[in-house]
């Protein structure tokens, strides 16, 4: 979990990435962070806390240049440290170098322990760095930037997406198996790079299409190269991107997250009808899959939980009493659509199952007869290696519990989990395309202690480029 975004233009790009990394702001909303290159050297500026607070007018006005990087962040390895702030910079000779990187290594240790038993100094403790250090320790020996991300992508194992400035150049690759979501899109006078399409429309841009995974791209002043660097034999996805990550309004590797979301909704009225007064979102999660329940049912969509959008992560909780009370400031109960009715609320995913049943507590005080909890994704049964931030197996409350004990655990009056089979066809790709590793238990790399279905990589030497003197047009990437 982390947002990213590359940017090369033919104007000044900082508040372009700004405008990129607010759109991408619920990817991440631990730091943020923009460097860019301004002809000499990279100038950056990263602080803790949202894109809003973290930047200002005079701040974007001194980060000078037509290309540069941007990162929110999400900590998931590595802990809260202003050191594990990016983008990372990095310098060697003439070659000035920025990158963000959104995903989690499963071989951070061993890596970083080889390569500072090879006289390496990490000063993070970021897995970004190891990638970083891969990268940049290929280059340091001649190899050209194909050859280092060639490198990195036969030793790092786990899930990268990753955008890098190296002088002028806008540099992005996606790990062989594309687990975690990458983009192209292109504005007026440039081309921008993202976690999620809506980075793309942010700036009035359009999406040209996804980074393949296991592709290198490279995009200058001269135009744009693709690279395909290894070739999985299929792609593992992160199908928690289309559940609860992505935006909803987002397009993650040709499928639209909302229509995604709307149609398992209306699936999980088909798996789990039921004859209720209305059906209500916990907002603002569950609220494209109550649509579809609501399309599917005919029964009136109603709001029941008013949610208070201004609430920032400042708010004052010195005690329990305080705590109480911020979820009544943070989720208000609409009271007469309550009193007395029966409810489907709808939620994208239950995780610990404390928000379900703190919600259906108050929905409950608030007079609710029934609540009939109807859920986007399958149960939560293991934790993710991967980037999704998941807690252990013992946090989970579906990890060994059946859904009757979730159910009463939570206290709702009935509960169903959308199935994987209907989740998998409103997603619109194969099963085997996706990494179902926190439904399964079952995950697409190798995880020491787990099961995996390891994917076939294959590495080639073919390419492709284009190099007009101008953008290429999308039809020819
Ligand atoms: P809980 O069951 O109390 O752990 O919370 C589950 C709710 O948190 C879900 O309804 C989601 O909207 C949201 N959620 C799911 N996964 C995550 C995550 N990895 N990080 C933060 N929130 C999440």
């Amino acid at each position: 979990m982390c947002g990213i975004v590359g940017i090369l233009d033919a104007g000044e790009v900082s508040f372009s990435l700004y405008y990129a990394l607010y759109a991408l702001q619920h990817r991440g909303q631990e730091s943020a962070g923009i460097a860019t290159f301004d002809g000499a050297t990279i100038n950056k500026y990263r602080g803790e806390g949202l894109v809003a607070e973290v930047f200002d007018t005079p701040t974007l006005g001194r980060l000078k240049g037509h290309c540069g990087v941007g990162h929110v962040r999400y900590p998931t390895t590595g802990t809260n440290r202003p050191e594990n702030m990016q983008p990372f910079l990095f310098e060697f000779q003439d070659l000035h170098i920025a990158i963000a990187h959104n995903g989690n290594l499963v071989n951070y240790t061993e890596l970083r322990e080889e390569y500072e038993q090879r006289g390496q100094i990490f000063w993070s403790s970021s897995d970004t760095e190891v990638i970083a250090k891969v990268f940049t320790d290929e280059i340091r020996g001649g190899s050209s930037v194909e050859d280092a991300v060639h490198l990195c992508m036969r030793r790092l194992r786990g899930s990268y997406s990753v955008v890098m400035i190296i002088n002028g150049v806008l540099y992005s690759f996606r790990d062989p198996l594309g687990i975690k979501p990458l983009c192209i899109g292109k504005t007026r006078t440039g081309y921008i790079i993202a976690s999620e399409s809506v980075a793309v429309d942010a700036l009035g841009g359009t999406l040209v299409r996804d980074v393949r995974p296991g592709e290198l791209m490279r995009v200058s002043e001269e135009g744009i190269a693709c690279t395909q660097i290894a070739v999985a034999n299929c792609p593992a996805h992160c199908i928690f991107e289309y559940i609860y990550f992505s935006r909803a309004d987002a397009v993650v590797d040709g499928a639209l997250v909302y229509d995604v979301r709307r149609k398992i909704g209306r699936k999980l009225y088909e798996e789990a009808p039921v004859n209720a007064d209305s059906v209500a979102p916990v907002p603002d999660s569950g609220t494209a899959y109550t649509i579809g329940y609501a399309e599917g049912s005919g029964i009136p969509f109603v709001e029941c939980l008013m949610k208070n959008r201004y609430m920032g992560r400042t708010f004052i909780m010195p005690n329990q009493k305080a705590r109480e009370q911020a979820v009544r400031i943070k989720l208000n109960p609409v009271r007469s659509h309550l009193e007395g009715k029966s409810i489907v609320l709808v939620d994208d995913s239950i995780v610990r199952g404390t928000t379900s049943r703190r919600i259906i507590e108050l929905m409950r005080s608030s007079g609710a007869r029934e609540i009939h909890m109807r859920i986007g994704s399958p149960a939560i049964k293991a934790p993710c290696y991967l980037g999704v931030d998941m807690p252990t197996r013992e946090e989970l409350i579906a990890s060994n519990k059946a859904e009757n004990e979730v159910r009463k655990s939570i206290t709702a009056t009935t509960l169903h989990h959308i199935s994987i089979e209907a989740l998998v066809e409103a997603i619109g790709m194969p099963h085997g395309h996706l990494c179902t590793g926190c439904l399964t238990g079952c995950y697409p790399v190798q995880i020491e202690g787990e099961i995996d279905t390891p994917r076939a990589v294959n590495f080639v030497d073919g390419s492709f480029q284009t190099n007009l003197g101008t953008f290429v047009e999308e039809e020819d990437l």
